[in-house]
């Protein structure tokens, strides 16, 4: 199957921490002129059916979609899940459990970032929060930004919610093998989200992705938002050594804040297998 394709098998919407709705998302997808999309909140597929609907509407193909947050040898990893059963309870419970701890994690956060001043920023994460078991650290940024705290969500990150920062507090997530596990058992692929942007060493990086292909894992991103065009050639060649398909993303979440818009990456290179291929049948 070709590579050629205007397939975006990325993005969030208000149900986790993207600022659009899953009807608006499929609309600006289909301006853009992908082909074939994907809906994949984070630990989320609460927008599933709805996306879906949208798509149906435009005359659009449609994956169902998640993004997986994983603790992998300390680090938080994302493993997108794609052509899953929606209505698949184990992947459901999994989420759920997942999800748990967000709330207690956001007032922790809070906590770090009243130390250096920052009051009231648990309150004023949750005004921007659409889906309240989905607290994450970009409500807090947008809270920062609209306060003038910071000019920009990245420059929030860099200050204040990454490692050693005031406001950080990591969390655990699934592991590795469960959410592989969860995403395969409901009829779905599992896809490593953006691999450079792991502070992984070689070695770990080779870790991850043998172990993952041993959990039956099958997909690694290639083309996303999160990636420089020299990205695209080293992972298209990892995806290829581990015998992965690979996928492509833009990783939207919001015309505010996403450098990448919908649909709009270059394709996936030509010697790769696309995730498209081996998910023929789950396409709706
Ligand atoms: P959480 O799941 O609460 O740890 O939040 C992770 C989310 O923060 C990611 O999905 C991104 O949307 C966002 N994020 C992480 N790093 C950055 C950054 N440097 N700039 C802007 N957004 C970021
Ligand atoms: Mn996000
Ligand atoms: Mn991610
Ligand atoms: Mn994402």
């Amino acid at each position: 199957m070709t590579t050629l394709l205007n397939a975006d098998l990325h993005c969030h919407s208000v149900v986790s921490d993207g600022t659009l709705t899953p009807e608006a998302l499929a609309a600006r997808a289909h301006a853009n002129g992908v082909e074939l999309w994907a809906l994949t909140d984070h630990d989320e597929i609460g927008g599933q059916y709805r996306a879906a609907a949208a798509a149906r509407e435009l005359g659009m193909k449609y994956l169902t979609g998640v993004e997986v947050s994983v603790t992998f040898v300390g680090q938080t990893v994302h493993i997108v899940g794609l052509g899953f059963d929606a209505d698949d309870e184990r992947l459901a419970n999994g989420l759920r459990q997942t999800r748990g701890g967000r709330r207690e994690r956001a007032m922790e956060m809070a906590d770090g970032l009243a130390k250096v001043g920052i009051k009231g920023a648990f309150e004023g994460a949750l005004q921007f929060v659409g889906n309240p078991d989905l607290i994450s650290r970009t409500h807090f940024a947008r809270f920062l930004v609209e306060t003038g705290v910071c000019k920009e969500t990245n420059e929030v990150f860099r200050k204040f919610l990454t490692e050693g920062k005031p406001g950080f507090v990591p969390h655990r997530w699934a592991t590795l093998k469960d959410a592989v596990t969860w995403i395969k058992d409901a009829g779905g692929m599992a896809v490593i989200a953006h691999p450079a942007r792991y502070k992984f060493t070689p070695n770990e990086e080779f870790a991850l992705f043998t172990e993952f292909k041993a959990h039956g894992g099958q997909g690694v991103e290639v083309v996303t938002g999160s990636h420089t065009a020299a990205e695209y050639v080293i992972y298209a060649d990892t995806a290829n050594e581990f015998g992965l398909a690979a996928s492509r993303g833009s990783d939207f979440h919001s015309p505010a804040e996403s450098h990448t818009e919908l649909g709009t990456l270059p394709f996936l290179p030509g010697n790769v297998t696309p995730v498209w291929e081996a998910l023929a049948s789950r396409i709706q």
